[in-house]
């Protein structure tokens, strides 16, 4: 990737976390990890290998031992971050590392030691402070999302749904980028609310899983914080910068066994650290910078981050080390993981004036209930006015110059008085001794509706109050001191402190860049007086050579054998995967009909988004509407759809008592009714008991439709069912 004015690589920093009890009485080979604070080293004693055997080297941004603080690592190494995402960058912060090695001590920490607490609720206090900070023409608009992937499934921890089996989706849009659809975002006015959330998803964590250690080292968690941002620009207009940062809780680091595991649980095993080892490559390709395709697409994870490695955002990686010797193959690797992102190039840029900016929304929202609310008072008022005086003319321009409060006054006003009116009317329409009892009711019924609507329209208006309030206290104003330590000694404390993490940081990169060009100058500087001398200096320099070749050749060696440990694993995993896929043959050849399986085999799609083979539907979906709504073709010669059955039916004759076609014979009746045959026929309804053949329709001659069902009629002895019937035969004959 090649370097230019606005890119800048991704800072790496290294923490080791403290021997615990356990490590510290397990033997006397302590610690392998050691650090240099001021030039930023980690060096890795190999405790398998000779004493003689150089140590490993690595390089960082920072480095952070055993004594560090908390806060140390997020003014040094984090608090830059916040502050580019509070001025419309997107930051991203990951930890990376073997489980147990303090990635959640340094991301959360213990919440309710201040001395303890992690990077995220330190940047929670860092974004509410500086907001309440904040000029007071900036209006801020802050949000929060919080989901986990496990076994490349999203979880959202803040609305979880344990009844559904499937996880949240990914999309990717011109404009944002990808995004995770359907994920809760909750807008937070303030630290307290913003930790709340945070507790709600740990729990959400905790509770979905049966083995909370087991399921947190293998679960990704990513807590998301957008903050949007309006200032009036220069040009007179409100311009929206949003800073987007993910806080990144990895996944334990280790190498997960695949290998003696079968059917279901191995597709669960080759899932679980897919986003990981999809991370791993991601990083290896930007940083070799050769290959032009990355593997953003292999994982969630890296499909979420994309923007984070290699794209629009600052990042950093704290990558976490545990100092004991047996771990010491995991602690190499991840130093060669985060020596590999270090050479990360990524192109951070101001989010300005996005489209989907939320706070934009929210403004024109707060702008036109405003506006509606004003417009009701205004009309309060104005009836007021015309109610306290008819004659009085307003000044108009005192009306514009009126205050909004009084406004609000006198709109209240209004509907008291307009209230104490109606109560004064109704009481002299009762006491009126002249109206008639129905006008009195009719009256007081008038002013009892007349207050109704009045109360309803005060329902009305207080409603749209709340609903204005409520959007309003969702946008976070600047100078307003929403937090309460925001004294002015604790400000230039936290200056201070930045300006030491600065300068530390300055410093440091000094040391390193020396470093650098003192091996690179060595050979200038030197002037040789004698030839002994020339030798001496140029052996000490063959052996520091010589000492680099080894390191470099020991550091080949532990790639190659890297290398062949992955492939050895991949092919048993492979062979494993290959055991069940002939065992799955086996049925499907043997025991599903050869035309059964070819059907199944061509509605089958596979879906790259979704990683998944999915069936097409039988009927095309656009050709659905159009297909459904025809008659399906009828048999040649007939109506519609024929058996076989009836169509011997129909051979034999009309004397049989199956009939497929006509099953009714229509024959209408063409004299006109006269009303005795309904005379008649009232007198034949009120006879209860008579019989079809007796009925005044057969005897009047409107002839019912010869149906098989009448074949039957002799055998119907109840007048209900003939009644039924005759009902149930009329109808198609009056429809003609
Ligand atoms: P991970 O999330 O990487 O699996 P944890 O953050 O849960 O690891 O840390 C494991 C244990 O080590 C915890 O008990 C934690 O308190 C402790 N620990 C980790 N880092 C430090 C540190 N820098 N200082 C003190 N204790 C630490
Ligand atoms: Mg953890």
């Amino acid at each position: 990737m090649s370097k230019n004015k606005s890119s800048e690589s991704v800072k790496v920093v290294v923490r080791c976390r403290p021997l615990n009890r356990k490590e510290d009485t397990n033997g006397p080979a302590g610690g392998i990890v050691q650090m240099d604070l001021g030039l930023g080293q980690v060096i890795l004693r190999n405790p398998r290998a000779p004493p003689s055997e150089p140590q490993k080297t690595f390089t960082f941004d920072a480095v952070y031992d055993a004594n560090s603080k908390q806060r140390d690592l997020y003014d040094e190494s984090v608090r830059p971050l916040i502050d580019s995402a509070l001025a419309g960058f997107n930051g991203t912060i990951f930890a990376y590392g073997q489980t147990g090695t303090g990635k959640t001590y340094t991301m959360q920490g213990a919440w309710l030691d201040p001395e303890k607490r992690g990077v995220i609720p330190n940047a929670f206090d860092h974004i509410f402070t500086h907001i309440s900070r904040s000029q007071s023409d900036k209006q801020y608009l802050v949000r929060a999302s919080y989901l986990e992937i496990y076994r490349e499934e999203i979880r959202d921890l803040l609305n979880p749904n344990p009844g559904s089996t499937r996880g949240l989706e990914l999309r990717e849009s011109p404009d944002t980028g990808v995004y995770v659809q359907d994920l809760t975002s909750c807008v937070c006015k303030s630290i307290k609310e913003i930790e709340e959330l945070m507790n709600v998803g740990n729990q959400a964590r905790a509770v979905g899983a049966t083995d909370m250690n087991e399921h947190s080292s293998r679960s990704h968690a990513l807590f998301l914080i957008t903050v949007e941002c309006s200032q009036p620009g220069p040009d007179g207009r409100k311009h929206i910068r949003v800073g987007r940062l993910n806080l990144v809780d990895l996944a334990g680091s280790e190498r997960q066994t695949k290998t003696g595991v079968q059917g279901k649980r191995l597709k669960e095993a080759a899932k679980i650290n897919l986003s990981l080892s999809a991370l791993g490559n991601v990083i290896s390709a930007l940083a070799d910078g050769r290959s032009g395709h990355v593997p953003y697409r292999d994982s969630k994870l890296t499909r979420l981050l994309q923007d984070s490695l290699g794209g629009n955002a600052k990042t950093v990686m704290v990558a976490t080390l545990g100092p004991a010797s047996q771990h010491y193959d995991e602690t190499l690797t991840t130093l060669r993981y985060a020596n590999r992102a270090k050479n990360i190039q990524n192109q951070p840029r101001v989010n300005e004036d996005p489209k989907d900016a939320l706070l934009r929304e929210f403004q024109r929202e707060i702008a036109r209930l405003r506006a509606q609310l004003n417009h009701r008072k205004w009309r309060s008022k104005q009836k007021k006015e015309q109610m306290d005086d008819e004659d009085w003319e307003r000044d108009e321009d005192e009306e514009t110059e009126c205050e909004e409060e009084e406004v609000e006054k006198e709109a209240e006003d209004y509907v008291k008085l307009e209230e104490q009116r109606l109560e004064r009317e109704k009481e002299a329409i009762r006491e009126d001794q002249f109206l008639l009892a129905e006008e009195k009711q009719r009256l007081l019924g008038e002013k009892e509706k007349m207050m109704g609507d009045l109360r309803k329209e005060q329902e009305a208006a207080e409603q749209l109050t709340a609903k204005y309030k409520a959007m309003e206290s969702k946008l976070l104003v600047g100078g307003k001191n929403i937090i309460d330590h925001t004294n002015e000694q604790q400000k230039m404390l936290e200056m201070k402190r930045q300006e030491i993490a600065e300068q530390t940081s300055k410093e440091r990169k000094m040391q390193q860049q020396m470093l650098v060009q003192d091996e690179e100058t060595l050979e200038l500087r030197d002037t040789f007086t004698s030839l002994q001398q020339e030798v001496e200096a140029k052996t000490k320099k063959l052996k520091k050579l010589y000492a680099k070749l080894q390191c470099i050749k020991a550091e080949i060696k532990d790639v190659n054998s890297e290398h062949v440990r992955s492939r050895q694993e991949l092919e048993q995993t492979q062979n494993e995967l290959t055991r069940e896929l002939k065992f799955k043959y086996l049925i499907i050849e043997n025991f599903i009909p050869p035309e059964e399986k070819n059907k199944i085999m061509n509605r089958l799609t596979f879906d790259p988004d979704e990683d998944q083979w999915k069936f097409q539907p039988l009927v095309p979906a656009e050709s659905k509407s159009s297909q459904m709504k025809e008659r399906p073709a009828s048999a040649v010669g007939y109506k519609r759809p024929i058996s076989q059955y009836a169509r011997v039916a129909i051979a034999m004759g009309p004397h049989s008592r199956y009939r497929a076609e006509n099953i009714m014979f229509l024959e209408l009746d063409m004299t006109r009714p006269n009303t005795s045959s309904l005379d008649r026929s009232a007198e034949a309804e009120s006879n209860q008991s008579s019989s079809l053949e007796n009925s005044p329709t057969k005897e009047k001659g409107i002839r019912k439709s010869r149906s098989w069902c009448q074949t039957q009629k002799s055998i119907t002895s109840s007048s209900s069912n003939n009644s039924l019937m005759a009902c149930h035969t009329a109808t198609p004959t009056a429809a003609q």
